[in-house]
């Protein structure tokens, strides 16, 4: 498998993708990694047909659609303007509001930045993602509202305030002087209706896998009944200034979340958070692979060799 080159800095990839041809290039790559095959007849030879972005069979005439499966499928904005749009969103670590990309794309109209932020979000859920496992810290935390309360899990009747419970891998490695150190690993975010036992319970079942560690702190709501099926470390401690911290991980990804949302998008409405939650997590679980998460947000599917607009043209 020969994997086609990643650009890995801003000018690398605005060389690489000059034109919506070498944007072209780039889908077929990864459409028809092991040259063109008829979906029909299997037939391997055929021709391009530029206007409408198609390949034709030379045998059936069977036209196939370079962009179907991916998020540029019936669009009439330039393949060029999804890729950039893509890359500026997956590797543009605060995020990106539909303003920020309008003015640095220059798009013209509001409505199309819109747009184009809208559907690539939609890509940012992966249906059948792999549940978090080994050693998971998992707690909860209010989003919105007008000031900090005192922890009072479950019991906010504030409307503008949002319950979301968050899990996040704690990864063990060791340093080049052999000191073993621990990192964030994936991370997943959901509004949660309460923080009973009963929610929690549901919470962790659909996102870490059983066997786990679950670190939590004491909260009620990780009982005996919410966390069948797992081992529980009651180590994650509230924050209090001075004292030693025992679940950076999952407190700094709040943190970060909320700097986000108010410094980003200047706070939320409760309504859309989710999707902002799905935004903040996907972009999170990809920081290190930006070229990943790029080609999951155009809906690109990377296997086998590359093909190049040439071997097409020339069968
Ligand atoms: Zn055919």
């Amino acid at each position: 498998m020969v994997k086609p080159k990643y650009p890995k800095t801003l000018l690398e990839f605005v060389a690489q993708f000059n034109s919506d041809e070498a944007c072209l290039e780039y889908l077929l790559e990864h459409r028809w990694p092991d040259g063109f095959a008829c979906p029909k007849c299997k037939n391997k030879s055929g021709w391009w047909l530029p206007k409408y972005k198609r390949h034709e069979c030379s045998k059936c005439h069977r036209q196939t659609s370079l962009l179907t499966g991916t998020i540029m499928h019936r669009s009439h904005l330039p393949i060029r303007l999804w890729f950039w749009s893509a890359y500026l969103i997956s590797t543009h670590t605060p995020g990106i509001s539909a303003l920020q990309l309008q003015r640095q794309l220059g798009i013209k109209n509001s409505e199309t930045a819109w747009f184009l932020l809208h559907r690539l979000r939609q890509g940012m859920v992966a249906p059948n993602r792999s549940l978090l496992s080994g050693i998971v810290e998992a707690d909860e935390t209010h989003i919105g509202g007008p000031s900090k309360t005192k922890k009072g899990r479950g019991v906010s009747q504030d409307e503008n305030k949002v319950l979301i419970a968050g899990a996040v891998e704690v990864v063990e490695y060791e340093t080049k002087s052999g000191e073993l150190r621990q990192r964030a690993g994936r991370l997943r975010l959901e509004i949660l209706k309460s923080a009973d036992e009963v929610n929690i319970k549901k919470f962790l079942n659909e996102n870490v896998e059983k066997k786990s560690v679950v670190k939590s702190d004491g909260w009620r709501g990780y009982s005996k009944y919410a966390l069948e099926g797992y081992k529980h470390n009651r180590t994650v401690q509230v924050l209090i200034e001075g004292e030693k911290k025992y679940a950076p991980h999952i407190h700094r990804a709040f943190g970060n979340l909320k700097t986000w949302l108010n410094g980003t998008h200047h706070g939320v409405n409760p309504k859309y958070l989710q999707s902002y939650l799905n935004e903040y997590v996907f972009r999170y679980n990809r920081r290190e692979h930006p070229m990943a998460a790029f080609s999951t947000l155009l809906g690109i599917v990377s296997q086998g060799k590359p093909l190049t607009l040439r071997n097409l043209v020339e069968p």
